[in-house]
């Protein structure tokens, strides 16, 4: 028994020494990141150098958000298939030096009357105004930007689900209102006829596994990095009761409701990956739908700035 009760001690004690070992390890480690003298590598200098300037660095402390997937956020750099003055202009917009009314004037100090916006003459022409929060733009150049990453989420839903057979570029595809055989079937922007009224009836896309009984109400959206978090939220909420309706009505055993958010600068949220993970299609697509949000984004910007209005 006595033996036992040692034996005991003697663990409790290698416990504690253990952890005693490990916290002194990270009080050394935090003790480096805090020396200055302590060695970095010259890319980890090149984006401490990057945050310390107040405008390149607002870009990187925007994607390193703890909703934001930083690495995925980049991933539209390493695939390398941008033309290299497109992925120049788009990094000009990530870090805000595009030359918009408030920028002339607050830091190219030039001689700017008004610094309304051109289009809407409401809100200043801030950047961040322009790629997602003036409202004339909203029905042709936002929602051209959201159908075109819809329209890749489409495509891969019908070849994953419906055995749908090639692809086409998205800027070419149509898609069909509904796609159906006996097991699945896809709607895209279609009326959910309901028995009661329901205000928010007609979600981006509602794919149905018939055998699951499982249907999934997906909506798209690209807006600004500060508001991917909220924009999630707001999706959720408004197709609750429309979930409610379809499971009740089509006897489906499970209706999830999936927002696939990305930021229109390119941002990756973490809760991407599980959207997309739910609904089955490749993990690596989010590079196919940042691409069409970030080309929607330069678009947007091109236009209303005009081409020749560019820093380089
Ligand atoms: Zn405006």
């Amino acid at each position: 028994m006595e033996k036992k009760k040692k034996k005991e001690n003697k663990q409790k004690k290698k416990t504690k020494k253990m952890k005693n070992r490990s916290r002194s390890r990270r009080l050394r480690m935090r003790k480096k990141s805090f020396d200055p003298e302590a060695k970095i590598t010259p890319m980890q200098d090149l984006v401490r150098q990057w945050k310390a300037k107040p405008l390149h660095g607002r870009y990187r402390s925007r994607i390193e958000d703890n909703a934001i997937d930083t690495k995925a956020s980049q991933g539209w750099l390493q695939s390398g298939n941008l033309f290299l003055e497109t992925e120049g202009f788009i990094a000009s917009i990530q870090d805000q030096v595009v030359p918009t009314k408030l920028y002339r004037k607050r830091i190219m100090h030039e001689n700017v009357d008004d610094i309304r916006c051109r289009i809407c003459g409401e809100k200043d022409e801030h950047i961040d105004h322009i790629v997602a929060g003036c409202s004339p733009l909203a029905p042709k150049q936002y929602l051209e930007r959201h159908n075109d990453v819809a329209k890749i989420l489409y495509q891969a839903l019908a070849k994953k689900h419906l055995g749908e057979t090639g692809t086409q570029p998205y800027y070419k595809y149509t898609p069909p209102p509904v796609i159906e055989t006996e097991t699945s079937r896809l709607y895209w922007n279609r009326k959910i006829i309901t028995d009661r009224p329901i205000p928010n009836n007609i979600p981006d896309i509602v794919l149905t596994l018939k055998e699951e009984r499982t249907t999934f109400i997906i909506d798209i959206a690209v807006p600004l990095p500060t508001n991917i978090q909220t924009t999630h939220a707001e999706k959720i909420n408004k197709y609750l009761p429309l979930s409610d309706e379809i499971k009740r009505m089509w006897e489906m055993g499970n209706v999830s409701i999936i927002p696939v958010i990305i930021g229109a600068t390119g941002e990756i949220p973490r809760k991407l990956h599980k959207s997309l993970e739910k609904l089955q299609l490749h993990p690596k697509i989010y590079l196919q739908l940042q691409k069409a949000a970030l080309l929607g984004t330069c678009r947007t910007v091109r236009r209303v700035l005009g081409d020749e209005n560019r820093i380089r």
